[in-house]
């Protein structure tokens, strides 16, 4: 099994968005999508922000890239055609991109927690998750789009597990091969500053049940050393956790 971490490039948003509050701070965020590619699957996991930054975005987010996503992707040696499935961590705009806006993986199936689409539809008009729910329907309606109902390995290999609090049925993902497992945390834990616990996003849905879910996904990881992917982390997104009282640190993979 080969791991490859793409890229959909960087975002700088007023840390508001993030925190809420203070209109002075600016933070900036990469988009990592993983793929993974078994011998005879490709899985996509997250879809960065797609072609380009969705309208409702525009004036509270700034996009910069040079390349994004797709071409990556070619340059690891891939085309969107051979991509089987894509995970989707849950409903944010800068998740769901290329998957949905519009759908660039012809022959893949797209994996959606049904929790996640139930909060989307939930959200006010204007809310990024509920700009996700028509292509998510559309998705289930044309059958390229299926929903999932908790834990479940979508593919040989790709298991996802169910941690809330970012949104409903915000889910993780472990790639698994023989006893090596790597693991990736949607926005769970989604850069090395977010490895602290006691650091919440104004953004996550219910800000206890994310702090409870990090601390017990980054201890599970930690002994084992298992390799950790953080989709937002600009730089050295692939790290090992090591835990610091009671907080996390990230350590360099080497
Ligand atoms: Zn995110």
């Amino acid at each position: 099994m080969r791991v490859h971490i793409l890229d959909d490039g960087t975002f700088v948003t007023d840390a508001s968005n993030l925190f809420g509050g203070s209109r002075k701070a600016s933070i900036k965020g990469a988009m990592h999508p993983i793929l993974v590619d078994t011998g005879d699957d490709l899985a996509l996991i997250d879809a960065g922000f797609g072609p380009e930054l969705p309208e409702m975005l525009e004036g509270r987010y700034e996009l910069r890239r040079e390349e994004n996503l797709l071409d990556h992707m070619d340059e690891a040696g891939f085309a969107a055609g051979d991509v089987t499935g894509v995970i989707l961590s849950h409903l944010d705009p800068d998740h769901v991109g290329w998957a949905l806006n519009p759908p660039s993986f012809p022959n893949a199936t797209v994996y959606v927690q049904e929790a996640a689409l139930e909060e989307a539809r939930q959200m006010p008009d204007k809310d990024g998750r509920r700009a996700a729910v028509p292509a998510v329907e559309k998705g289930v309606d044309e059958g390229w789009c299926e929903l999932l109902d908790g834990d479940d390995e979508v593919l040989p290999g790709i298991r996802v597990e169910v941690r809330a609090g970012h949104s409903a049925g915000h889910q993780i993902v472990w790639i698994e091969d023989n006893d090596a497992a790597a693991l990736y945390t949607g926005d769970l834990a989604p850069a090395k500053i977010w490895l602290d616990p006691d650091l919440i996003a104004g953004v996550d849905t219910d800000p206890k049940a994310a702090r409870k879910n990090r601390i017990e996904v980054l201890s599970e990881v930690e002994e084992p050393a298992a390799p950790v992917i953080l989709y937002h982390e600009p730089q050295d997104s692939l790290v090992k956790v090591r835990s610091e009282g009671d907080s996390f640190r990230a350590v360099a993979w080497e």
